[in-house]
């Protein structure tokens, strides 16, 4: 029977050791989020963060735009948020509308307030193995297999993705740990081959079948970031169910496995911006 990597549960556990470190800072650590218009998927991932960064005693500050905004507008909310001293983070909602240019958003961010981690900088710093700010994703999906002492050095880690939210920075921090990392994408040549070679299986693709259950091997750690709403309303993965799921070692729930996790870590690295902030004045 495979062990649950329970996201929900080891959330609940990263906010209770947070919450002493907030409560022990002069001020509470400040957390902004730009919305441009009213994606509904965003509009309630960017309801679940405040509601975490309230339940922790955080500032938390929503700034909405409207779908039509400008770039020039979103730079200038970006830049009004890296000149305000109460703000230790700044997240900026994806996806944009297409008259924003996504780079020169994220770009914009004030590396030392990127608390999404997608500044270039902090890009770099993390492929260099000495990262500021890890993105919530991945460092969400290394804590749980870390929590449940998943081994990673010298085994076969095979990534299904390579964005630069997931995928990408996933395969850095396994390689990082030493694990033999393989990323899949849409040019891979036999999916089906890699997968079935995984003993650590990370699929980051963004589609409700992307991976056969009956393609994962016996005994792997398997960590689905798919986030998929089905026409009758259900959330799934990435993974399609097979009852060869049932002979991994480890698995996430969807939901309850990595999307609980993004949000602890979104505060994780929220508080830890403010402790260098405040230390550094
Ligand atoms: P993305 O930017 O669209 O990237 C998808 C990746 O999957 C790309 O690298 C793409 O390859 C690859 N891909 C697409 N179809 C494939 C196929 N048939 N075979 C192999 N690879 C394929 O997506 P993302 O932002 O990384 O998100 C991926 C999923 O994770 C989504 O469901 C998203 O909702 C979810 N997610 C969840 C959380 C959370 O908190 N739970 C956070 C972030 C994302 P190419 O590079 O070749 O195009």
């Amino acid at each position: 029977m495979a062990i649950l990597l329970d996201g929900r549960a080891l959330a609940r556990t990263i906010a209770q050791g947070l919450a002493p470190r907030v409560a022990a800072l002069p001020r509470a650590p400040g957390l902004a989020v730009v919305l441009v218009g009213s994606d509904p998927a965003s509009v309630v991932y960017v309801r679940l963060k405040a509601r975490a960064a309230e339940g922790l005693g955080l500032h938390h500050r929503q700034v909405d735009l409207p779908e039509r905004a400008s770039e020039a507008e979103v730079l200038a909310t970006v830049d009004a948020l890296n000149a305000d001293p109460s703000v230790d983070g700044i997240l900026v909602q994806l996806p944009l509308p297409t008259q924003v240019r996504r780079e020169a958003v994220l770009d914009r961010v004030d590396p030392s307030k990127d608390v999404d981690g997608f500044h270039p900088e902090n890009t770099g710093r993390l492929t260099q193995g000495r990262p500021r700010f890890v993105p919530c994703t991945p460092r969400g999906i290394l804590a749980l297999l870390d929590h449940h002492d998943v081994p990673l050095s010298g085994r076969r880690a095979v990534v299904v993705g390579r964005s630069p939210i997931v995928g990408r920075p996933v395969a850095a921090l396994l390689d990082q740990r030493n694990a033999t990392v393989t990323v899949c994408h849409t040019r891979t040549a036999d999916l089906e081959a890699e997968v079935r070679r995984a003993e650590i299986l990370v699929v980051a693709v963004g589609r409700p079948d992307a991976v056969p259950g009956a393609w994962v091997p016996p005994g792997a750690a398997v960590v689905d970031a798919g986030t998929n709403r089905l026409p009758d309303g259900r959330l799934v993965g990435d993974i399609a169910p097979h009852p060869a799921l049932e002979a991994v070692g480890w698995i996430t729930p969807t939901p309850g496995g990595v999307g609980p996790m993004t949000i602890a870590m979104l505060m994780a690295n929220t508080v830890e911006s403010a402790e260098l902030r405040l230390a550094a004045r």
